[in-house]
C-alpha cells in the first residue's frame, strides 16, 4: 500500500508531531504524520492556552527555529498577558488564550500547505526494527509503512487512563480511545514506562454563568504576540474572568 521508504514518520498529530511534521518535511525529507484521528490534529487537550512559565520561551524559540506554533497561536489568539510582570523581565512568560476551534484549523491548513507531507489515519501498534535499527512502523490493520526514522510524539494517549469520580476507564484524553500495543513494544525494546497524571477543569456553558459575580482578567492593553514575524494583533481581546484563567503553573 506504501511505496517505498519515507525518510520520517511522525506518530501523532498533536502540538508536538505536527510541529515534527512540518520541521522534517520543511527540511527536504519525505514525511508521513500518521495519527489515530485526522479531524483531530492540532487539537488542544484542556486549557486552551499556549505559552506561561517556562513554555512561553519555547513557543517564541521554536518560532526563531521556522516552526509554526507561534504562528498558529497568534492567528487563533483571543487573549495575549505577559505573565509574571511584577517582577524581573527573566520571569516574564508570554501567554494566549485561543479559540481552539481555529487553533485546529490553523495547524491543519499550516500542515497541508507544507510539501513533502503526506497524513495517514490509524493507530501505530508496533514499530519495525532489525538488527538494532529502526525500519518502520506497523498500523492497528496490519500495514507497515517502512521509515528512516520514527518520531513518536504520543501524547497522553500510550495505555492512557481516565479517572472521573470514582469511574476510571481507558482513554487517551475525552471521547478518544487510547493507543495500546506500542508501549509494551517499547518495553520489549528496552525503554522503561511509567504513568503520569494531568488533569483538567470542568466544561461549563457561558450562558449558563452570571459573568457579573467574577473578577474580570483582561488581557494586556496591547495585543502581543509570539511570532516575530507579527507585529501585534488589531483584533479584540476577551477577558477571562474568575478562577477560570489564573497562571497555570503544569500538570
Ligand atoms: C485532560 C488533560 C489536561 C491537560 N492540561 C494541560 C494544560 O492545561 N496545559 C498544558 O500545557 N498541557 C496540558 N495537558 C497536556 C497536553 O497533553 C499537552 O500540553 C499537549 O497536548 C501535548 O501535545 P502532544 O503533541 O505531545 O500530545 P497530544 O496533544 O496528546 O497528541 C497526541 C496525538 O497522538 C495521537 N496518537 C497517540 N498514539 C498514537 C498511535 N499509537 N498511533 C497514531 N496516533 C497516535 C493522538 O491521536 C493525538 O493526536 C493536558 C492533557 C490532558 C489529557
Amino acid at each position: 500500500m506504501f511505496e517505498g521508504v519515507y525518510d520520517v514518520v511522525v506518530v501523532g498529530g498533536g502540538h508536538a508531531g505536527a510541529e515534527a511534521a512540518a520541521a522534517a518535511s520543511n527540511m527536504g525529507s519525505r514525511t508521513l504524520l500518521v495519527t489515530m484521528n485526522l479531524q483531530t490534529i492540532g487539537q488542544m487537550s484542556c486549557n486552551p492556552a499556549m505559552g506561561g512559565i517556562a513554555k512561553g520561551q519555547i513557543v517564541r524559540e521554536i518560532d526563531a527555529l521556522g516552526g509554526y506554533s507561534g504562528i498558529v497561536s497568534d492567528e487563533s489568539a483571543i487573549q495575549f498577558k505577559m505573565l509574571n510582570q511584577s517582577k524581573g523581565p527573566a520571569m516574564w512568560s508570554p501567554r494566549v488564550q485561543s479559540d481552539r476551534m481555529l487553533f485546529a484549523k490553523k495547524w491543519r491548513d499550516l500542515l497541508e500547505q507544507t510539501q513533502n507531507l503526506d497524513f495517514y489515519q490509524d493507530m501505530i501498534k508496533d514499530i519495525i526494527v532489525n538488527d538494532g535499527k529502526i525500519e518502520g512502523v506497523i498500523t492497528s490493520l496490519g500495514i507497515p509503512i517502512r521509515s528512516k526514522s520514527v518520531v513518536l510524539t504520543n501524547g497522553t494517549f500510550l495505555n492512557g487512563r481516565i479517572h472521573i469520580g470514582e469511574k476510571n476507564f481507558g482513554g487517551g484524553r475525552a471521547g478518544e480511545k487510547a493507543s495500546t500495543g506500542l508501549t509494551h513494544r517499547l518495553e520489549e525494546l528496552g525503554f522503561e514506562s511509567g504513568r503520569m497524571k494531568t488533569g483538567t477543569p470542568p466544561r461549563v456553558d457561558g450562558r449558563s454563568l452570571d459573568f457579573s459575580k467574577m473578577e474580570e482578567q483582561p488581557g494586556d492593553p496591547v495585543f502581543g504576540v509570539f511570532s516575530f514575524d507579527n507585529k501585534s494583533s488589531e483584533r479584540k481581546q476577551r477577558s477571562c474572568h474568575g478562577s477560570s484563567c489564573t497562571e497555570w503553573f503544569g500538570t
